[in-house]
């Protein structure tokens, strides 16, 4: 291979060819090619773009440049990718609920970076749960409980590894093919039947448009269907926290409330919005009406809520019955920070929300960096909220909470009238030809309910 003439052609705009594609990633993940080349190479690709093919033949060089797990023995099996959010705790409440519905979740999650949280770094805050499974306890226990979550294997996808860590120090994270085919060499090298995206746009995620996150979904939904999986999409806002909890110990927390019907509105809608979507793409559920019904049973009936500490049991988790709160670090005598004018919240910065918690404990800096697993924020106001003078608007956790900490958390509160709180930006879904009836479909049953 010519690397010099790939990225000539590339710097030029025309397409690369499979077998360049391939062995542009096999030289790069063997040391032979140079970073200055794979560098130069990867900000042709930032500045041209890749058509549909290039992007599907790089998502596949990267995906078999290491291991695969093979999931055909355990039944239908569904994932879900989420990319980032402040307080997003999802996985740990609607992997549960597919599991107490039949699906089966085998899943390997990541862990978190700057202020976004990682699901590995949340559940390492529940006493001795094992998140390094080896691939035989993973599979045995996908067959035995349905569900199973860990961190990725040292050997899936070594490619996407060093051109992430390459792209961090060369202004080229934020391309769509390079991000597409990031994820879904993971997401297929772990290959599940069926795969929900959860795609953010706005502030505190990576797409700030929706424009440009309905490209990133539709990038990955045209990639995985070529591969022969399903694959849907729910596109929504990422402008305000997740529900009330950042900060691993406390998400586990919400995640178990969510999970026994109490707890944010908003949260629970979006949990919904992603149960509903996997059991109607999965096909276990032939209408997102059905879908709805088998969602809420598992939440009243309490057997999302046992699929969770499930999970958390059999990983090592060391707690008796239901009771997962008794094996979380969870955090005592937080410093409140009170409001000081009346008025709705009418914003609510993640993005600041999220540094704050980082500086708190709660997320790294650098991937070296230890996680305080009982640091955060506890939200007591959200967006919509009308608030007193005097009262609490958030607890903060943490060993060592700087005097800025809670002057900076303040600024991340707007106040204003109702009229100036925002229109509910709950997602769009992408879901190959269904896609405008479904999202009219769960709209109503959610707004309904
Ligand atoms: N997440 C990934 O795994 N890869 C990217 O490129 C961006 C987000």
């Amino acid at each position: 291979m010519d690397m010099i003439a790939c990225i000539e052609k590339k710097k030029q705009g025309f397409p690369l060819s499979k077998e360049e594609i391939f062995a542009i990633i096999k030289s790069y993940t063997e040391g032979d090619l140079p970073e200055y080349q794979m560098s130069a190479f990867l900000m042709a690709v930032w500045f041209r773009g890749m058509n549909h093919d290039e992007i599907y033949h790089l998502t596949m060089a990267m995906m078999h440049s290491g291991e695969t797990m093979d999931l055909s023995s355990l039944g239908l099996t569904i994932d879900k990718h989420s990319t980032g959010g402040i307080g997003d705790k999802l996985t740990l409440i609607v992997a549960p609920l597919w599991a107490a519905s039949g699906l089966t979740v085998a899943k390997m999650s990541g862990r978190g970076l700057g202020f976004t949280g990682g699901t590995i770094d949340k559940m390492e805050s529940v006493t001795g749960c094992d998140v390094a499974l080896t691939p035989e306890t993973f599979l045995a226990l996908a067959k035995e409980n349905r569900i199973v979550v860990t961190g990725q294997s040292k050997n899936l996808v070594p490619a996407d590894k060093k051109i992430y860590a390459l792209r961090d120090v060369t202004a080229t994270v934020d391309s769509i093919p390079l991000i597409a085919s990031s994820i879904m060499s993971k997401k297929l090298a772990t290959s599940a039947d069926v795969l929900i995206l959860d795609v953010k746009f706005g502030r505190g995620s990576f797409m700030e448009t929706k424009k440009d996150a309905k490209i990133l979904a539709q990038t990955m939904i045209e990639i995985g269907e070529k591969y022969g999986r399903k694959v849907a999409a729910l596109l929504s806002p990422m402008e305000f926290p997740l529900g009330f909890a950042v900060g691993n110990a406390l998400e586990v927390k919400e995640a178990y409330d969510i999970l026994g019907g109490n707890g944010s509105a908003d949260l629970m809608k979006h949990s919904l919005f992603l149960t509903i979507l996997g059991l109607y793409a999965s096909g276990l559920c032939a209408n997102v009406d059905d879908a709805l019904n088998v969602a809420k049973r598992h939440i009243a009936d309490g057997s999302g809520q046992k699929k969770l500490c499930e999970m958390f049991r059999c990983q090592g988790g060391q707690f008796t019955g239901n009771d997962l709160c008794s094996a979380l670090d969870l955090p005592h005598n937080g410093v409140e920070l009170i409001a000081e004018q009346d008025g709705y919240i009418t914003d609510l910065n993640a993005l600041t929300v999220g540094t704050v918690a980082m500086n708190l404990g709660a997320g790294r800096k650098t991937l070296n960096d230890t996680i305080d697993h009982s640091a955060g924020i506890l939200l007591k106001k959200n967006v919509g909220d009308y608030v007193c003078r005097g009262e609490v608007l958030a607890s903060l956790y943490g060993k060592h909470i700087a005097d800025d900490c809670q002057e900076q958390l303040e600024g991340a509160f707007t106040f204003g009238t109702k009229d100036e709180i925002p229109a509910d930006g709950s997602g769009t879904v992408l879901f190959d030809s269904k896609e405008l009836e479904l999202k009219g479909i769960i709209h109503k049953l959610l707004t309904d309910s």
